[in-house]
């Protein structure tokens, strides 16, 4: 039976991370239309970058989980976990059993260098890096710390860049307390890593990440910070720039306070680096070396190469040179800018018409910039322009949240709800409390879940 005016609006939201749930909070707290929402998500578990991007030894920004968890509970919404959209439920699926769909799902592929080595064992992206430390089921199988790996090198200087450092720079005590998986702390407590080198191809002004993040690099208790004072030296331009911007003007005065830093002979270094632009990776089998060609600033601030080259040996080398979103079978895609082609969250086809019932929200919809809270107004952007488009909506035929229930069933996929996360939560709260931690994560969620099945 086709959805009517009078019915709730029947809405997926595909992608269970802030962006998506900060849609979710905001269509909840319309007041203008009654609505009823299946939040679709591919992996068993929600919260998607909050629970496998964010660093773990930064659990206050991990608090907005609380927010996320009482949005989940609303009686209006239903978590449909691992459930993968283009193939368990495709977008002719979704556009029969709902009258809008909002997509959600981040940028989860890693931006290339594109020089000679990128490939060579020991070269990884930090997206694999930090899924790998965040206990990311996609990466459970691979270790992505080399056992005999002495030296590190980050390139990028944003705050991906500093999650990373600062999670190789650390001592594992310090991370034990953590909800790092104990598989993965195992690893880390084999580290042998000595230097951790982070590069920035332009200056300190131009540098991405932010003064609490940068600060927090010189209160490692386990690595010393080591800075070049001709390094962050600056030309008149980003001189003028960073008179002009206060955060900016912070974050060369901690930069600044750190070059005259005399180290106390700490376990591991940290030498932040800058106008140095890998130009090529080395090894036979895996990573020997890095190249990095100095550069200097061009007057719009951008890098250009100077012909000197240097050679650290390395044995690891970590990409953090941003984030790209991928395409989703039978949505519009614009493979440049790598997001869903949008107006204000109304997804466009490649005409620029709007494509009706398609909205967009958070990294695939603006690019991946900005920290969890930004995706707030992004959100409510996308909620405002849906509401304002209901009278011209294209209603569902099967509206009834138990025919997409049995077409999953009947594809044999194994929805994980809300119930279910509930049980992972539990589990792996009563694990970290065992070491006088909040929280262990787990895993193979769905491993955990075939077994509390099993024994019910
Ligand atoms: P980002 O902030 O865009 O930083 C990317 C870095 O990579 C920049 O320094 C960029 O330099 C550099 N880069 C790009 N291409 C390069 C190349 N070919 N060679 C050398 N360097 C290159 O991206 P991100 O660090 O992935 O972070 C994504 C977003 O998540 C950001 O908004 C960030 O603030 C947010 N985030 C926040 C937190 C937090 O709040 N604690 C933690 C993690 C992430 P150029 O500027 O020269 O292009």
């Amino acid at each position: 039976m086709t959805n009517s005016a009078s019915e709730p609006l029947r809405i997926a939201v595909v992608g269970a991370g802030p962006a998506g749930l900060f849609l979710t909070d905001s269509l909840l707290k319309n007041t203008a239309h009654a609505v009823s929402i299946d939040v679709i998500e591919r992996l068993p578990t929600p919260y998607g970058l909050v629970r496998y991007g964010v660093a773990p030894d930064h659990a206050k920004i991990k608090s907005v989980i609380t927010t996320f968890h009482k949005t989940l509970e609303d009686p209006r919404v239903r978590f449909l976990g691992n459930v993968n959209f283009g193939t368990d439920l495709t977008i002719d699926d979704v556009r029969r059993h709902y009258d809008a769909v909002v997509f959600a799902v981040g940028a989860p592929h890693d931006r290339r260098l594109g020089i000679p080595g990128e490939d060579l064992p020991g070269s990884i992206s930090a997206t694999e890096f930090v899924a790998w430390y965040s206990g990311h089921p996609d990466h459970s199988e691979i270790v992505h710390l080399r056992p005999d790996a002495e030296s590190a090198a980050v390139i990028g200087v944003g705050n991906v860049a500093v999650d990373v450092a600062r999670i190789l720079a650390k001592h594992v005590d310090e991370l034990s307390v953590t909800d790092i998986p104990h598989a993965v702390l195992d690893r880390l407590a084999e580290s042998k890593i000595r230097d951790v080198y982070i590069f920035g191809r332009r200056g300190p002004a131009q540098a991405k990440f932010t003064t609490k993040e940068l600060r927090e690099l010189g209160e490692l208790t386990n690595a010393d910070i080591v800075v070049d004072p001709k390094e962050i030296e600056l030309d008149e331009a980003s001189a003028a720039e960073v008179a002009g911007q206060q955060a900016l003007q912070r974050n060369i005065d901690i930069l600044r306070d750190f070059a005259k830093h005399t180290p106390a002979g700490k376990p591991r270094r940290l030498h932040l680096r800058f106008l140095a632009s890998p130009v090529e990776i080395r090894g036979t089998t895996a990573v020997e070396a890095l190249v990095v060609e100095k550069n200097r600033l061009d007057e719009r601030g951008n890098a250009v190469g100077t012909g000197e080259l240097e050679t650290i040996p390395m044995q690891m080398v970590l990409r953090a040179v941003g984030y790209r979103g991928r395409a989703l079978p039978g949505v519009p895609f614009d493979a440049k800018a790598h997001v869903i082609p949008n107006v204000l969250g109304r997804v466009v086809d490649e005409n620029g018409a709007p494509v009706p019932g398609a909205y967009t929200t958070g990294w695939i919809k603006r690019g991946p910039s900005g920290v969890i809270g930004t995706n707030k107004a992004c959100a409510s952007e996308t909620a405002r322009e849906l509401i304002q488009d209901v009278p011209r909506l294209p209603r569902a035929a099967e509206p009834d949240p138990a025919s997409v229930d049995r077409l999953l069933e009947s594809r044999g996929v194994r929805v994980t709800s809300w119930s279910d996360w509930l049980a992972i939560d539990h589990h792996e709260k009563a694990l970290g409390g065992k070491h006088g931690r909040d929280r262990t994560k787990i895993t193979d969620p769905s491993g955990l879940l075939e077994e509390l099945a099993s024994k019910a």
